[in-house]
């Protein structure tokens, strides 16, 4: 605000974009537009940390820990906006007894120096090349609920041509068992894919494609499939 004109002109056009802007890209590309061709984060995890990328933890556990993880820090940064753009047009320091200032400096400490810096890049080559963008980034917790229930973006698999080598599973960056969707031949709509296309690059049968598609029969909890058109399981 104290930049006058061009300040009310990005604060507008991150409103716009944020709440128009970013929905509406997710929904034709999924969140892979941001998360693997613009951000800077997933930038320097694709090149200084794609070593690491197998070191993804896989386990149910790690993705119940990531869901309350990334989700909390997205609520975190939702409140710290209001209370920002609060404060910024009443001119009150308070609001519910909760000071702007305070909030914004604990947020700037704990999530943007000691979570996306020091944990998120230095923990690489303990815990895999996307820590931040999978445990602590409000922008990717954001996109990723538009992915998962408001998108063309998914990944279909052909269960009968799986040989459950596993590739796909241990190149993931995102901690996704890949496999599993593939071996029951059924679409990976979740949330965390960032799109980046390794599974389907390190597949050596061609059993994965990111594909955009009609909304219709995107989400399909299929059953185990043994032969594509012939022998289903159904449990
Ligand atoms: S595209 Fe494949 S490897 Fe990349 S994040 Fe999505 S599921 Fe994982
Ligand atoms: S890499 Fe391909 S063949 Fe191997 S487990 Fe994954 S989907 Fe199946």
């Amino acid at each position: 605000m104290q930049e006058g004109t061009i300040g009310l002109f990005l604060f507008f056009w991150g409103i716009v974009l944020f709440a128009i802007g970013v929905p509406l890209l997710t929904y034709f590309y999924g969140k892979r537009w941001y998360c693997s061709w613009v951000c800077g984060c997933g930038g320097l995890a694709e090149t200084v940390g794609d070593p690491y990328r197998h070191l993804s933890d896989k386990r149910l556990g790690a993705w119940q820990i990531e869901r309350w993880l990334v989700h909390g820090v997205l609520v975190f940064a939702v409140v710290m906006t209001v209370l920002t753009a609060y404060t910024a047009f009443s001119g009150e320091a308070e609001i519910l007894g909760m000071n702007s200032y305070s909030v914004r400096s604990t947020y700037g400490f704990f999530i943007g120096f000691v979570f996306a810096g020091a944990v998120g890049t230095g923990f690489y080559p303990i815990m895999g090349n996307r820590v931040w963008c999978r445990f602590g980034c409000p922008l990717a917790a954001y996109l990723g609920l538009v992915q998962r229930f408001k998108s063309k973006f998914r990944i279909t698999t052909n269960g009968g041509q799986c040989i459950s080598c596993g590739n796909c599973s241990t190149y993931c960056e995102m901690g996704i068992d890949v496999r599993w969707y593939a071996q029951r031949g059924q679409n990976i709509v979740r949330s965390s894919c960032v799109g980046c296309g390794v599974c389907s690059a390190v597949c050596p049968r061609g059993v994965l494609n990111l594909e955009n598609g009609k909304e219709e029969g995107r989400i399909n909890d299929n059953p185990i499939i043994i032969g594509r058109d012939r022998a289903e399981l159904k449990l």
